[in-house]
């Protein structure tokens, strides 16, 4: 990575601030969600030839067919997870590394599994190189990580067809799962909240539109 782009300009936090400040706009209402997305520098998780386009609310390509996601996303999905901190989270889908950051900045133990291996070694190199704490593992989100279950959150970036039952398993009584569910371009968003070991309760919060989570068989693109 180039050293401009690790450093953290002026002109760069106030592209942030507006972002941010779009964000509420928009109905974001959690103010620790914001100040987390107000104080990660988003530019620092694109390759350098496209950093203007970092503080627009969109998705972007990220490399082997993957993206990093909306802000507004983000935003929404942390905020459905209404996180505390010490709370040990685990993320489907790490992609750029961007989600993770902000999870790790809010004060949570994040465990994030990404499948594809190239990308999964460029983000493990990048969080290192930028001090996030953050565990990082390559892997099918689909089984979880059994070693370090159970776990207070869990957050899936990818689009699944159905909730995986091995997720369900490893998150906590009284814990949250926030899901987007469909097979098809748009998905819906869950939050799942299980009530006891064999007792969940669901709410959908709008429709999404994420790539797809890749199943035991697929390949790497
Ligand atoms: N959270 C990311 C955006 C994720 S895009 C960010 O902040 O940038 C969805 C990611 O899920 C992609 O990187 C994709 O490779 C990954 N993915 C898809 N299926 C997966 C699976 N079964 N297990 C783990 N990761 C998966």
């Amino acid at each position: 990575m180039p050293a401009n782009q690790i450093t953290d300009s002026y002109r760069h936090q106030g592209m942030r601030r507006k972002l941010v400040e779009s964000l509420r706009q928009k109905g974001i209402v959690d103010e620790t969600v914001l100040a987390a997305l107000n104080h990660v520098p988003r530019h620092f998780f694109f390759d350098s030839s496209f950093l203007e386009f970092a503080y627009e609310d969109k998705a972007f390509p990220i490399g082997s067919g993957q993206t990093i996601s909306q802000p507004y996303t983000v935003a929404f999905q942390t905020q459905l997870l209404n996180p505390g901190r010490g709370m040990k989270i685990l993320e489907i889908g790490t992609g750029s590394g961007y989600q993770a950051c902000i999870l790790a900045v809010m004060g949570l133990k994040v465990y994030t599994i990404e499948r594809q291996k190239l990308l999964f070694d460029k983000t493990k190199a990048l969080l290192k190189e930028l001090n996030y704490r953050v565990n990082t593992y390559f892997g099918d989100g689909y089984l979880g990580l059994k070693a370090h279950a159970p776990f207070d959150r869990i957050l899936i970036t990818a689009a699944a067809p159905g909730i995986p039952e091995a997720l369900i398993n490893q998150l906590k009584p009284g814990g949250i799962m926030v899901i987007p569910v469909g097979a098809g371009d748009i998905q819906v968003m869950k939050r799942i909240i299980k009530i006891s070991d064999n007792e969940t309760t669901s709410e959908t919060h709008g429709t999404f539109r994420f790539v797809p989570m890749l199943g035991e068989k697929a390949r790497d693109i």
